[in-house]
């Protein structure tokens, strides 16, 4: 089966700095992935990579086998690579359901000719969606009145309204309470299952990483130094080492025990 997402070589250096160092793995369709690391190690780099956003110093980037390497963001979304969470994309002053069909028109690419009519279109589509994060009823409320954690479950929305292949998600749950972590994770992870996209995603929080992931890499310096499963990254010796100083990897999981 194709990978949908295959990276092979990636490098990225800022000056001296090799942010991103010969970073190489595919992302399988339907799988969860994650990319770990401490602070600094080059996950938002390699995102960036893979959006769009930044070029490459070197290396490849392959989506169902196409090269997109160094495309431009707008061009690799049109082919069905979603993002989420990145500064808040969404109109305050329209409601819930209207920002969810602007992005409807939008993926259907009829922007410029039907936006008076906006309200009316993809209404049902867009409450389709609503329902599959759990917002569809507040479908009517205004944008500008939403909680935090409902807002990024509102972009989750808007992501998935162009129909994405691959949803890159980089740290989607920054700033939300443990809570709503692990709900906004369990959200993604249903999505993933119900429709067989794949998504990659960065995440601090090691409860909700080991929990949700099919597949965990991890990142330190640029380089990837382990993967596999949470309990092969866990006992991974390098890891452990990464994370000692930290003090990330396990603090939770000693917590509880
Ligand atoms: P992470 O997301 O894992 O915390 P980043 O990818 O943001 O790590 O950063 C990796 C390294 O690249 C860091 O040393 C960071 O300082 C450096 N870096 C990231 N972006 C830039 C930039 N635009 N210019 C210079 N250095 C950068
Ligand atoms: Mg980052």
């Amino acid at each position: 089966m194709t990978a949908v997402l295959r990276v092979e070589n990636l490098v990225r250096h800022f000056g001296g700095v090799k942010a991103v160092n010969n970073v190489g793995f595919e992302v399988a369709p339907g799988e969860l992935r994650a990319l770990i690391g401490p602070n600094g190690a080059g996950k938002s780099t390699c995102f960036n990579m893979l959006m769009g956003q930044l070029k490459p110093t070197a290396g490849k980037v392959f989506l169902n086998g196409e090269d997109i390497t160094g495309r431009p963001p707008r061009e690799i979304w049109r082919l069905g690579v979603g993002r989420t969470f990145q500064i808040t994309g969404t109109y305050q002053s329209m409601t819930v359901a209207e920002n969810v069909q602007m992005a409807l028109i939008s993926h259907h690419r009829k922007l410029f000719s039907v936006l008076p009519r906006a309200h009316r279109l993809y209404r049902e589509e867009a409450l389709d969606l609503l329902e599959t994060v759990g917002m569809v009823d507040q479908a009517d409320r205004a944008c500008a009145i939403l909680a935090y954690g409902d807002l990024k479950r509102l972009e989750l929305a808007i992501a998935l309204a162009n129909s994405p292949r691959l949803l890159l998600m980089d740290e989607p749950t920054a700033g939300m309470a443990p809570r709503e972590r692990i709900n906004l994770m369990q959200l993604t992870s249903d999505i993933v299952r119900d429709r067989g996209v794949s998504v990659l995603f960065t995440e601090h929080d090691m409860d909700v990483v080991f929990a949700h992931s099919h597949h965990i890499m991890v990142l330190n310096r640029g380089e990837l130094i382990a993967e596999g499963s949470a309990a092969e990254v866990r006992a991974d010796a390098r890891v452990q080492e990464v994370y000692l100083g930290g003090g990330t990897l396990f603090a939770a999981e000693d917590a509880h025990a």
